[in-house]
């Protein structure tokens, strides 16, 4: 049987999630197709569950617009609907004197990108506020939080269907046509086969987005980018958390460097690191641990022997690799010629932030083809 729908989303993740709400919003007919018994088993429950406050992005970038806007949104949407979350703010600190220029750098980033509210810290200071911190200087950023990311997936799920969407769990998308002129065809596998005739399509499945878009027969090849997968390793504290902000490292290669995020029952983690990898596997090697020591030790030198445990890892689909790790790629006819067509690509680090900014990018651009 085909179902002629007016718009799918693939994929609930937070950002499915939150493009299928907003596509809902719209009036239009909305299914969301889920491969797997529920939402937000992929990524979306394998982070840090940080809302960055738009610090490190390259100016103009997609990153830094949608981090920005999102934050707000979020903070908003979560007083709203009361979503657990704490603005508990965070400190980015420089170890040696020698990362301070790196230190300025990331201010001057964060202020283009209109994150105004950046305050710098000498060592005595950042140390009056969290004693247990080795640094030379530090930037505290106020409007860095956490959020129960499985919460927020609940509100923006409560939110889709009572806009009248639907949500098919155990549908992986498995192929599908696109002719000029017509709906997109789409074939959903699992127990109970189906397919889906929609005028709109907007493919959110993370880290297998490039595989979603090229089992769509008639979506140009040469328009998916290539993904590389940059596994992070989390390990968590035994006993209490050492300090009441997130402390990160100045960035490294591939990542944020090993931070230290607390989570909203104040039990404090490590992570992620970065580990390319070839195939998707979530096992946390505890052979990293020593790197994890080494690396913690340069801002918190009182980190007891012993107490890190192996705790649980995510992955980042990665269009490049460097600092950034490229742009997220929101791709529309303009870039594949498939009208009604918007494959999401990269939405790695901050997704999870930025997620109501991108569901609004999405509408916008399926409104204008
Ligand atoms: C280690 C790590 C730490 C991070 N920390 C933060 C952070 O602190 N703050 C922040 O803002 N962001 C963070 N992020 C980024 C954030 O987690 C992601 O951007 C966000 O979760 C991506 O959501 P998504 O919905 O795009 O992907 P996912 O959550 O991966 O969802 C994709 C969904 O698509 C489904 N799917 C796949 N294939 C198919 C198919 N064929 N048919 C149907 N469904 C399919 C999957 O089952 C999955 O449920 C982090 C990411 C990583 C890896």
């Amino acid at each position: 049987m085909t179902d002629t729908v007016d718009c799918v989303v693939i994929g609930a993740g937070v950002v499915g999630l939150a493009v299928a709400r907003a596509c809902a919003r719209q009036g239009w007919e909305t299914v969301l197709v889920e491969a797997e018994n529920a939402i937000g088993t992929g990524t979306s429950s394998r982070n840090s569950e940080v809302i960055h406050a738009g610090i490190y992005y390259p100016q103009g970038s997609l990153k830094a617009q949608l981090c920005v806007r999102g934050k707000r949104q979020l903070y908003a949407y979560c007083e709203e609907k009361g979503v657990e979350h704490s603005r508990c703010g965070k400190f980015i600190v420089a170890t040696q004197e020698g990362q301070l220029d790196a230190l300025r750098a990331i201010r001057s980033t964060a202020a283009a990108n209109g994150v105004n509210d950046l305050r710098w810290l000498e060592r005595d200071e950042a140390r009056a506020m969290e004693p247990a911190l080795n640094c030379v200087a530090a930037l505290e950023s106020p409007s860095t939080g956490i959020v129960d990311s499985h919460g927020l997936m609940l509100a923006l799920q409560g939110d889709f269907e009572a806009a009248g969407g639907m949500l098919a769990f155990c549908s992986p998308v498995t192929g599908g046509l696109v002719k000029p002129g017509q709906p997109t065809l789409l074939k959903v596998g699992g127990d109970e086969p189906m397919e889906l005739l929609a005028t709109r399509v907007v493919n959110s499945a993370g880290l297998y987005a490039q595989q979603v878009a090229a089992c769509i027969e008639g979506v140009p090849q040469q328009s998916i980018p290539p993904v590389r997968y940059a596994k992070g390793n989390y390990y968590s504290l035994t006993g209490a958390a050492p300090f009441s902000r997130l402390i990160y490292p100045v960035p490294e290669e591939g990542g944020l460097g090993v931070h230290l995020t607390i989570d909203l029952g104040h039990q404090a983690r490590f992570g992620p690191d970065v580990q390319w990898i070839d195939t998707i596997d979530y096992t946390v090697d505890p052979g990293r641990a020593a790197k994890f020591y080494e690396a913690i030790r340069t801002y918190w030198p009182a980190l007891p022997d012993d107490s890190l445990q192996p705790g649980y890892a995510g992955i980042r689909p990665k269009l490049a690799e460097g600092k950034h790790g490229g742009d997220f790629v929101i791709q529309d006819a303009r870039e594949h010629g498939v009208s009604g067509l918007v494959n999401l690509y990269g939405i790695e680090s901050p997704g999870l932030t930025a997620s109501l900014a991108i569901a609004d990018e999405v509408v916008e651009r399926l409104n204008m083809n």
